[in-house]
């Protein structure tokens, strides 16, 4: 991915594509000192553009770092991005990590660098899978508790749960995990958040140990705004047997229908169908 032609933006100017490059003693590449933000553009505006940067530097500070441009610095850096690569639909990438300054575990001499990439990438799971519903499978890693790790962070050292999740579901075939948090309960994929239907009424986990999702959000604003009914609230796994729908969100999937979690099956229906669709014209703008 790093022999691509256009720009990055990193700490404030823009690097040729394979330019952009750190040392192999980068205090984030050790010991996980790095933050992150995905974010999408949509026809030329980027969605929830500032609720991305505001939560990139919220999870920097949870990682006990400070960021040295403000959200209205950052919101410009994406925007200016998008338009140097020349793309008003694409997929966006600000990165946010400790640098070379100190191999020390102590980050007290490391300062803080920012990346922004941005891509051209429509769609993260296959479309024609996406309508029928995709497979996931059971993770055999959970969602740390909140005192072991920032958990509200969105920080590349969670994702190495994600990551090896994700690489055994891919290899036995599936699109995706499913992990449970550390107590047992359902928690999310390794990059979207669960909502489960249920006699027409919406369940999704509260976000006490995973990531506070902004399409979730979305979603649940916009069931409210349907009149759809959501319930936020702890669901064990053998609760899925209750459940007729099941779909993820997240700015990569979008809203992805699911047909399959280990054991237990969903049919897409008109629910889970209608939101995919509503959300895809809310990104667009034609609401
Ligand atoms: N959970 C995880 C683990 C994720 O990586 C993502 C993607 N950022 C989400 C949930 C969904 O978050 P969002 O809707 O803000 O993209």
């Amino acid at each position: 991915f790093d022999d691509r032609d256009g720009w990055i933006w990193v700490d404030g100017d823009f690097v040729p594509w394979g330019d952009a490059k750190t040392h192999v003693l980068t205090h984030a590449l050790h010991y996980g000192s790095s933050v992150f933000e995905g974010e999408r553009m949509y026809g030329g505006e980027i969605f929830k553009l500032t609720p991305h940067s505001e939560r990139l530097k919220r999870s920097a500070n949870l990682l006990d770092f400070d960021l040295p441009y403000s959200v209205a610095e950052i919101d410009a850096a994406c925007k200016a991005t998008c338009e140097k690569m020349g793309l008003s639909d694409c997929y966006l990438r600000p990165v946010a990590f400790l640098g070379s300054e100190s191999i020390s575990v102590s980050a007290i001499h490391n300062k803080a660098r920012v990346a922004i990439a941005v891509w051209d990438w429509p769609s993260y799971f296959d479309p024609e899978t996406k309508a029928k519903g995709i497979r996931l499978e059971w993770s055999k890693w959970r969602r740390p508790d909140p005192a072991t790790a920032p958990s509200a962070a969105k920080a590349a050292g969670l994702y190495m749960i994600c990551t090896m999740s994700k690489t055994a579901a891919e290899r036995r075939g599936y699109a995706d995990a499913m992990m449970l948090d550390w107590r047992g309960y359902v928690a999310e994929a390794t990059g979207a958040n669960v909502f489960f239907v249920q006699d027409g009424v919406l369940h999704t986990p509260p976000v006490d140990a995973i990531l506070d999702g902004i399409t979730r959000q979305t979603i649940i604003e916009m069931a409210a705004a349907k009149g759809i009914e959501v319930i936020v609230r702890h669901i064990r796994p053998e609760e899925l047997a209750t459940f007729s729908e099941c779909f993820l969100t997240g700015t990569a999937a979008e809203v992805t229908p699911v047909s399959e979690i280990g054991e237990y099956r969903f049919t897409p229906g008109a629910l889970s169908l209608g939101i995919m669709e509503d959300y895809g014209r809310l990104v667009r703008r034609q609401a």
